[in-house]
């Protein structure tokens, strides 16, 4: 086990990339492995030392943030254990970073299908969010690809679950022998959308996907089975500029139907906000597409005409967008495209003030009507934003950059407007990153104070302690 204790070397754990400021701990503990981690756990719960589990530190809702405690660094369990080609799994440790394990995957002709978030996130920490990518409006998120959790409790306990073995309902006790504990399934309801919104709840649900976007409250994910895929061969990738906002709306309107496998947007504040570092955005576009698709060699000109006769319809810059079919020219509008966050992040650190950025999905007919309240309520705000994100699954991150308190306090109530209104029309307030420490208070405007009882009766189930990922998903007082 590593152990640090000067706050010089520990303090880039203090955050993440929400900009939330004021993180600190006592010490960071690094096992080694699977002992170590179950002696870190018990010492902790036996003490009552809150620990915060850090991934790669890519969440931004601050939910690796510790307010005091102990850090629990998942860094060292960083080992891909095995990848089975032939019947399409891998068995990783949660501190393998992405990058890496797609790396490895390609060199054998294979790849992580949901391809989730970015490129520096950990597995562990991405099965904790249940984050979703680029990809997502083809394969959705994390948690359609997870066959297996090993995961240790706080109490030092050991679950290792399969999937398809052991499900529950809304509202039953159900009893996990292996670690001799007894919990209570919430009764509350999802919205069949992209979600990752609080834990996880449905009927007949599959006691795996409670572990999915649990934020590091409920255990330590140890080790996890993961499904794969073959790599997809040819992709073509289209970075096309319009002349208004409504072309490109329409465009992905219809786009939806067909099997892409990304297609997102940025408005035209994004794209004022890259032009400085990338000059060849053509000056008068209103809105940006991206999208790629994966063709066979054989069609390959039937695919790219279909796609150019669609954005021709749409009135498209034929001119000056851009279309890459080599992986060294999609490499490059990948960058592109995580730029933008990046340049966001980037602001919000340089304003010094927490980011507020939704993360709301709507279901696919209140998408017009969500989109066009987001524009009417921030054009009269006066304050910086930038629209963009996951159109083809209605899924947009609405950041808003406040540059003064009161700025700051205008954003938050305008947050929680656009949260109401997607409530209203069948919505989630978090549909990859999670709630952290930032929104519960949008949580609850979603699910109801009685859901977040509920779900701190759950967590008090498996962490009687109380010690993990404190104040993540709900206030801590509610443990109390
Ligand atoms: C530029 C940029 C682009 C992004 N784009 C996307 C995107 O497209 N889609 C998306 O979904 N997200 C996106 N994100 C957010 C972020 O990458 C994801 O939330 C990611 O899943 C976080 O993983 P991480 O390893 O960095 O976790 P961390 O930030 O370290 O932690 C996140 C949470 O996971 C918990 N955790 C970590 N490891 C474990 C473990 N082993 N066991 C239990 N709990 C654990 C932590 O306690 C914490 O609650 C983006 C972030 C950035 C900076």
């Amino acid at each position: 086990m590593i152990i640090k204790r000067d706050p010089d070397i520990i303090k880039c754990y203090f955050e993440d990339e929400s900009g939330l400021a004021g993180g600190h701990a006592e010490e960071l503990l690094e096992p080694e492995n699977e002992k170590d981690a179950i002696d870190i756990l018990r010492d902790a719960a036996s003490k009552g030392t809150p620990l915060a589990i850090s991934g790669g530190g890519t969440g931004v809702t601050g939910a690796r943030v510790p307010f005091g405690g102990s850090i629990l660094a998942t860094d060292s369990l960083n080992k891909i254990i095995n990848i089975d080609e032939k019947n399409l799994f891998a068995t990783l440790q949660p501190g393998v970073r992405l990058s890496e394990f797609q790396t490895e995957l390609s060199k054998k002709g294979l790849a992580y299908l949901p391809d989730p978030t970015e490129p520096n996130a950990f597995l562990g920490g991405t099965i904790s969010t249940n984050a979703c990518g680029a990809k997502g409006f083809r394969y959705g998120p994390t948690r359609n690809y997870i066959k297996r959790l090993r995961i240790a409790l706080s109490t030092g306990d050991i679950l290792d679950i399969k999937r398809g073995e052991f499900f529950a309902k809304k509202g039953e006790i159900v009893s996990l022998k292996s670690a001799n504990k007894k919990i209570r399934i919430p009764t509350y309801s999802m919205p069949a959308i992209k979600n990752a919104a609080g834990y996880y709840v449905k009927d007949d649900m599959d006691i795996v996907d409670l572990f999915i976007g649990h934020e590091g409250t409920l255990g330590l994910i140890l080790e996890a089975d993961v499904a794969i895929g073959k790599n997809l061969g040819p992709i073509m990738s289209f970075f096309s500029f319009f002349p208004s906002e409504k072309d490109a709306l329409n465009f992905v309107k219809e786009a939806r139907s067909r099997q892409a496998l990304s297609l997102e947007y940025m408005d035209v504040n994004s794209l004022n906000l890259l032009r400085a570092k990338h000059k060849n955005i053509p000056p008068d576009s209103k809105a940006m597409i991206y999208f790629e698709q994966d063709y066979k060699k054989e069609s390959e000109a039937k695919t790219m005409d279909s796609w150019t006769d669609l954005l021709e319809k749409y009135n498209f810059d034929s001119e000056r967008s851009y279309f890459a079919d080599s992986e060294k020219e999609r490499e490059k509008l990948k960058e592109f495209r995580h730029a933008l966050p990046e340049t966001i992040n980037e602001i919000v650190k340089r304003n010094k003030l927490p980011k507020v950025g939704t993360d709301i999905a709507v279901p696919e007919n209140a998408f017009g009507e969500m989109f066009e309240f987001y524009k009417e309520k921030l054009h009269s705000s006066n304050i910086d934003f930038v629209i963009f994100g996951h159109m083809g699954e209605n899924h947009m991150h609405v950041n808003l950059l406040p540059k003064t308190e009161a700025e700051f306090a205008k954003s938050r109530s305008l947050y929680m407007e656009f949260v109401k209104k997607a409530v209203s029309l069948g919505g989630t307030v978090s549909a990859e990153h999670g709630i952290g420490k930032l929104k519960h208070a949008f949580l609850e405007a979603m699910y109801g104070r009685k859901a977040l009882e509920e779900m701190a009766m759950l967590k008090k189930s498996l962490d009687p302690a109380c010690i993990l990922g404190l104040d993540n998903i709900f206030s801590k007082e509610l443990l109390s």
